[in-house]
């Protein structure tokens, strides 16, 4: 397969769906996501639609993953410093992660996926990039302050763990549930003057879930 060509077409494609960000499409054409999906799926890697990676669990759609590198890159050029991910899944989101931030933390709940994302990733040798097992809603203190935060499961509401560990001036873009009982993406700014929430379109995402497994 000449994956270079394919992902091309598939950055083309995300471009159309709106998305400008240099440093967010420069990473989608360099992430090999075949390299994330089993062999029997490889056909469909770069088509923008969640595939399942076991474990119950899906790699997100190309075209939201975007979406939400560039929710959190949105106004600055420069890398991101310390990233926080909740839900490595299969680590694709992750690879994209470290092309965007200094530092990438990702922390997975299933001990299968964990091991799994650290298969993945071993070929693309990310020396920014730590895999960590372990309960996402309860963040990373180590780590924190974050200049960033992104979750790929949705939980009823934004963990208060995840907000006390965001950076003054830092962003937060996750799946929660909202007022109206729709999982939406929800923006979180932690601004010198407080928080900023802003909630966004409709999207579907895996539970967010406490403990590990
Ligand atoms: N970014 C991933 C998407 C994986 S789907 C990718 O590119 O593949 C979301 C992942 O979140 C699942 O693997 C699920 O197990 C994990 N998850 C759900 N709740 C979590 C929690 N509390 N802590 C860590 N990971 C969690």
């Amino acid at each position: 397969m000449e994956s270079q060509a394919v992902r091309a077409a598939m950055v083309r494609k995300i471009q159309g769906q709106g998305i400008t960000h240099p440093g967010v499409l420069a990473a989608l054409q360099s992430v090999e996501r075949h390299r994330f999906v089993d062999s029997a799926l490889v056909n469909q890697a770069y088509e923008d639609t969640s595939l399942p990676i076991g474990l119950g669990q899906t790699i997100s759609k190309p075209g939201v993953v975007a979406r939400m590198l560039e929710l959190l890159c949105q106004g600055r050029s420069d890398k991101l410093g310390r990233v926080l991910e909740i839900g490595t899944g299969c680590g694709y989101q992750a690879a994209l992660l470290s092309h965007l931030a200094r530092e990438v933390y990702s922390i997975e709940r299933l001990k299968g996926l964990h091991e799994k994302s650290r298969e993945n990733l071993r070929w693309f040798r990310l020396s920014n990039l730590h895999l960590l097992f372990g309960d996402g809603m309860l963040g990373y203190p180590k780590g924190a302050p974050y200049a960033a935060i992104i979750a790929a499961a949705g939980g009823n509401d934004i963990p208060a763990a995840w907000i006390d560990q965001l950076a003054v001036g830092g962003r937060l873009v996750a799946p929660a549930v909202t007022a109206a009982g729709r999982q939406n993406l929800v923006v979180v700014d932690k601004t010198p003057t407080g928080i900023v929430r802003t909630e966004l379109e409709a999207v579907l995402f895996v539970p967010l879930k406490s403990g590990v497994a």
